[in-house]
C-alpha cells in the first residue's frame, strides 16, 4: 500500500492508475477505522480495480465547541487495517493543502442539508460537501463508498453528484453494528462502559418504533411520542432529534407509508450519537 500526503504525489499516482485504465474506488473517512469503515473498503475492493482511502478530520465540518480537537486518532492502526483490506493508496491530506490561506469556495446542497443533523449542526453539511467535492476532484474515483449510518450524508452527496454532473457512482453500504446493536462509530470510543450500555438505546428504540409500525400504527406523531418516551427511560440519554421522514426527500410525513426513514441523534452523556432505519411500509 502506498501512502501519500501531498497533492502532487496523489495526482501523479492517480494519473498512473488512469493510464492503466483501472477503475478507482474511493472511501473517504476521518480515520480511527472500525468494522463499519472496513466494510466499505471491502465492498470498494470487490467493485473496483484500485482502492483509495483517505483519512482527514475535516475542520470545516465541525462547529466551534464540537469534538474537532479530541477526535480519536490511530494512524498506525489505521494504516495496518487499510493495508490488510487491500487498500492500494492511503491519502492523508494536509490541512494546509486542502484549505490554503485565502480559501473561500464552498459547495452547498440546499434543502436536504437543512433538516435533521443540519438543524442541530448548522454548517456541518456545507463542510462535508465541500471536502468531498475536493477529494472527488483529486482522487477522480469511478465509485465512492459511503455508509448508511450517515443516511442524510448519503442523500446529500448523491444529490451533489447528480446536480453537479459529477462523473462517478455513489455506493451506499449497510450499517455495521456491534453484537448489542450499537452502530459502530469512531465516537463510541468516548463512551465509558456504563455509557456504552446506555447507547444501545438508540438501536433498541429503532426496533421499538419498527414494531409499532409493524403492528399497524400509521400516525408518525404517535410513533415519535412513544419512541421518545421509550428513550427517556434511559437516564443517560438525551434526545437531540427523533424524526420520521420520507426516505428520499427527508421531508416530514403526515402518514406512515412508502419508504420512510426513522432517524435520531441522541446524546449519551456528552457524546452525540446518530442512528437510523429505513422501512418500506
Ligand atoms: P467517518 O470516518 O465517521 O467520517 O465515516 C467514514 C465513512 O464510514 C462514512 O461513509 C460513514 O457513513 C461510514 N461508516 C461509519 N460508521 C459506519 C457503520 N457503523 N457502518 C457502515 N458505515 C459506516
Amino acid at each position: 500500500m502506498k501512502k501519500v500526503c501531498t497533492i502532487p504525489e496523489l495526482k501523479r499516482e492517480i494519473r498512473r492508475v488512469k493510464d492503466e485504465h483501472k477503475t478507482i474506488g474511493f472511501v473517504p473517512t476521518m480515520g480511527f477505522l472500525h468494522e463499519g469503515h472496513l466494510s466499505l473498503l471491502r465492498k470498494a475492493k470487490r467493485q473496483t480495480d484500485y482502492l483509495v482511502t483517505s483519512i482527514f478530520v475535516n475542520p470545516i465540518q465541525f462547529a466551534p465547541g464540537e469534538d474537532l480537537d479530541k477526535y480519536p486518532q490511530d494512524l498506525d492502526g489505521d494504516t495496518a487495517r487499510a493495508a490488510q483490506e487491500g487498500c492500494d493508496l492511503l491519502y492523508l491530506p494536509r490541512k494546509e493543502d486542502l484549505y490554503p490561506p485565502g480559501f473561500t469556495s464552498y459547495v452547498e446542497v440546499s434543502g436536504l442539508s437543512e433538516t435533521l443533523c443540519g438543524k442541530t449542526r448548522p454548517g456541518h453539511f456545507r463542510g462535508v460537501t465541500t471536502v468531498v467535492n475536493k477529494l472527488f476532484n483529486l482522487v477522480e474515483p469511478d465509485r465512492a463508498f459511503f455508509g448508511q449510518k450517515d443516511a442524510q450524508q448519503c442523500l446529500i452527496i448523491k444529490k451533489m453528484v447528480e446536480d453537479l454532473d459529477m462523473n462517478l457512482k455513489v455506493v451506499v453500504c449497510p450499517i455495521v453494528r456491534e453484537k448489542n446493536g450499537l452502530a459502530m462509530s469512531s465516537r463510541n470510543s468516548y463512551l465509558d462502559s456504563r455509557e456504552k450500555e446506555a447507547a444501545t438505546v438508540l438501536y433498541r428504540s429503532l426496533l421499538f418504533a419498527e414494531r409499532l409500525i409493524e403492528q399497524g400504527e400509521r400516525d408518525p406523531a404517535t410513533v415519535r411520542e412513544k419512541t421518545a418516551s421509550f428513550i427517556s427511560r434511559e437516564p443517560l440519554a438525551k434526545i437531540e432529534y427523533l424524526e420520521l421522514v420520507n426516505s428520499s426527500s427527508l421531508k416530514g410525513i403526515a402518514e406512515i407509508k412508502g419508504n420512510i426513514l426513522i432517524a435520531l441523534a441522541v446524546r449519551i452523556g456528552r457524546t452525540r450519537l446518530i442512528d437510523n432505519m429505513i422501512m418500506e411500509v
